[in-house]
């Protein structure tokens, strides 16, 4: 059989049987003739027909279908039921856009995840896809890229998660590239913030799920697989770094220890930004007289290639407050008399504040007060919370942080979030007193 392309169409045709021809001479077996056979076997089925040369060998039902390059594709079964079961999961596969071709599907993940990233470039923050790049690199290429996508199951996917999350093996992958350190900061400085896992860190391993999971969805967008075997799997969950929260004491200590690196430390505690949105800040992106700080902007660093300025990690732009006057006073000595379009807190050569020359004093300032477990992601973190026990609402929060939703709010801040059951068992105490 040719495969020549055909039009829609799909069915199953038995490979035993055969109707007779018109005026065809058909013998029963016992007559022992030359010529076409009656098929006598009662399993076969009730009305008469012609045994082919194949009766009896070999699977008797071939489904047909056509796919979506109009290329006509057979598979054989031994019961009918299953050849049209078939026909009509292909067929309804090919009307859904969920049709794989079995050919496609031996692509490997490594070749896929390349287009993918490719297209994610068109897109997205450089510091994101090179956030992307490091994870596929140290993470998952490791692992996936030489494997056939149809060979990528959901077993072996939860099997993998779990060894990335729970084996030290895991953070002895080869680093390949020296970006790889960076591309950890540039996909969050919180994955950092715990070296005490036994695997990679929860929220690591999350960013190299859903970058896993990103690339199997490219990959059925572009018809190379079906389903996509990373749904349901069970993750680790995030630490809640409860205790990663400094009291505004410990953000006075931690600013007067830290040198030169003392403004943007309280800085950082009293508005919240991401570090790479504060080192992109520009002298003009401070309203002094409105005690709102513009954050447009974010900076990441990648070895090699330099500075990256991009959008902020969420694309959004907010005006953030300057939460304390003693902050508002500061920053107005800080823009005085500067250049608008500097930036406003400067690094070498009048160039932007790099992450390593600010944790250069930060970390030794960590150290010297005995505070564990500090980076700068808890100064964004104290932010937060501090407004939060402040009695800020979630809402109020997320604008602050700047988080796409209140569930992500909710999420990190969860054990911060007093539930006011108290307050309203009170209230309702109050209002069925007074009324009689
Ligand atoms: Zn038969």
């Amino acid at each position: 059989m040719s495969p020549t392309k055909r039009g829609q169409r799909a069915g199953k045709e038995d490979r035993w049987h055969r109707p007779a021809r018109r005026g065809e001479q058909v013998n029963y077996p016992a007559d022992q003739m030359d010529g076409p056979v009656w098929c006598t076997d009662p399993k076969h089925g009730k009305s008469p027909m012609v045994c082919t040369v194949r009766h009896g060998k070999g699977k008797r039902w071939l489904a047909r279908w056509v796919d979506h390059d109009r290329q006509e594709r057979t598979k054989s079964f031994d019961k009918s039921a299953d050849a049209q079961r078939h026909i009509d999961a292909m067929t309804t596969a090919m009307n859904t856009g969920t049709y794989a071709d079995p050919q496609r599907s031996a692509v490997t993940f490594g070749v896929v995840a390349e287009a993918w990233l490719a297209a994610k470039r068109a897109n997205r923050a450089p510091k994101t896809v090179a956030g992307y790049r490091g994870l596929l690199d140290v993470v998952v290429l490791p692992k996936w890229k030489d494997e056939r996508l149809r060979d990528i199951d959901h077993e072996r996917l939860q099997t993998w998660v779990t060894w990335l999350a729970t084996d030290p093996a895991a953070r002895q992958q080869p680093k390949r590239l020296k970006d790889a350190k960076d591309a950890e900061h540039a996909m969050d400085a919180k994955d950092a913030k715990d070296a005490e896992w036994t695997g990679l860190s929860p929220a690591r391993v999350i960013h190299a799920y859903q970058v896993v999971r990103q690339v199997l969805a490219y990959a059925i967008r572009a018809k190379y697989l079906a389903v996509n075997p990373t749904d349901s799997i069970e993750l680790p969950r995030k630490a809640q770094g409860k205790d990663l929260a400094l009291t505004h004491n410990q953000v006075r200590q931690l600013a007067n220890e830290s040198g030169d690196m003392g403004p943007m430390v309280r800085f950082l505690a009293y508005t919240g930004l991401r570090f790479g949105e504060c080192i992109a800040l520009r002298v003009s992106d401070v309203d002094t007289v409105r005690r709102r700080i513009l954050v447009s902007k974010s900076i990441t660093h990648v070895q090699r290639r330099g500075h990256l300025e991009g959008d902020t990690k969420t694309h959004q732009r907010r005006a953030v407050p300057i939460l304390t006057t003693a902050l508002a006073a500061e920053l107005v000595e800080l823009v005085t008399d500067r250049d608008p379009t500097e930036y406003l807190f400067l690094g070498a050569d009048g160039g932007a504040m790099t992450l390593g020359r600010f944790r250069w004093q930060f970390d030794k300032a960590v150290a010297k007060l005995g505070l564990t477990g500090v980076t700068p992601h808890t100064l964004r973190h104290t932010a937060g919370s501090l407004a939060l026990s402040e009695g800020a609402s979630v809402v109020t929060v997320q604008k602050l942080l700047g988080h796409v939703n209140a569930t992500t709010t909710m999420n990190v801040y969860s054990h911060k979030l007093p539930d006011d059951f108290d307050k309203l068992s009170a209230a309702m105490d109050r209002a069925t007193s007074t009324e009689s």
